[in-house]
């Protein structure tokens, strides 16, 4: 099976930041993390401070991306950017299915398959977020949750949609709960997805990193990345504090 090559770090600063805060922030992380050089680092902003991402990271070791993309290439879809509109801002990443859409804003497994591949088409790499509620881990069908999401990428765009992009294991009871996944827990369900993925042997995926997201903080980064099966890390809450954000990149990155 193919191990990855560099370990990921990728900030969600979900709706939060300004301007002036951005300014700072971006800053602030882009100095302190110049040197870091055996993982690749990532920050997903709001739309409209793509373009003060790419202004402040261009010339950096981080890259920058948006938390969601329109399915469609465009059209009378008031609201929505498309990905050609990601790119025009040279954004690498786009995270899909993070559960805060799909519960919020009733995004089906369907709509984020379309936006999994749609995102590929522009060579950017689609971050997938899968995981279970609460309910399903006590009712013993994570898995089977997990496995479904994924399915439907694959039964709709093959195995293959799957080279170089990142899925994250994100057990939503984790997200935002100070209650991150046990490493235990974190490594069965990263192994499983590895092993879903790889089933498939007439495909060869290159480099699909299988990274963990849901409360990892400065405290519990290193037991939680330092796991072989664990490709990085999706940070939430600590990527809105500069200091918490670098002290995670510079742990993982000593791994
Ligand atoms: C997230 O929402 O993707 C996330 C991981 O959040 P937090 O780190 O705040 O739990």
């Amino acid at each position: 099976m193919n191990k990855v090559s560099k370990k990921v770090v990728v900030g969600n600063l979900k709706m939060n930041g300004s301007l002036d805060f951005n300014e700072k922030h971006f800053n602030q992380i882009k100095i302190a993390l110049k040197d870091v050089n055996t993982i690749d680092i990532g920050i997903c902003v709001s739309y409209p401070y793509l373009f003060q991402a790419q202004m402040i990271f261009q010339d950096s070791n981080i890259s920058w991306g948006s938390q969601n993309v329109a399915k469609d290439e465009k059209g009378p879809f008031t609201g929505e950017v498309s990905v050609a509109m990601l790119t025009d801002f040279n954004s690498k990443y786009a995270i899909v299915g993070h559960s805060e859409r799909s519960t919020a804003y009733c995004e089906s497994d369907e709509n984020i398959a379309t936006k999994f591949s749609i995102v590929k088409s522009k060579s950017m790499t689609p971050l997938l977020c899968v995981g279970e509620t609460l309910i399903e881990r006590e009712a013993g069908i994570m898995e089977r949750v997990v496995a479904n999401q994924i399915e439907t990428i694959r039964k709709k765009y093959g195995t293959n949609v799957f080279k170089n992009s990142i899925i994250a294991y994100e057990p939503i009871w984790a997200i935002g709960s100070d209650l991150a996944a046990s490493p235990e827990q974190a490594d069965h369900m990263c192994n499983f997805i590895r092993n879903l993925i790889h089933e498939d042997k007439n495909n060869s995926i290159d480099d699909l990193k299988i990274i963990y997201g849901g409360s990892v903080n400065s405290k519990n980064a290193l037991q939680l990345c330092g796991l072989e099966s664990v490709d990085g890390a999706l940070i939430g809450r600590g990527s809105l504090n500069a200091e918490e954000f670098i002290k995670i990149c510079q742990i993982v990155n000593s791994l």
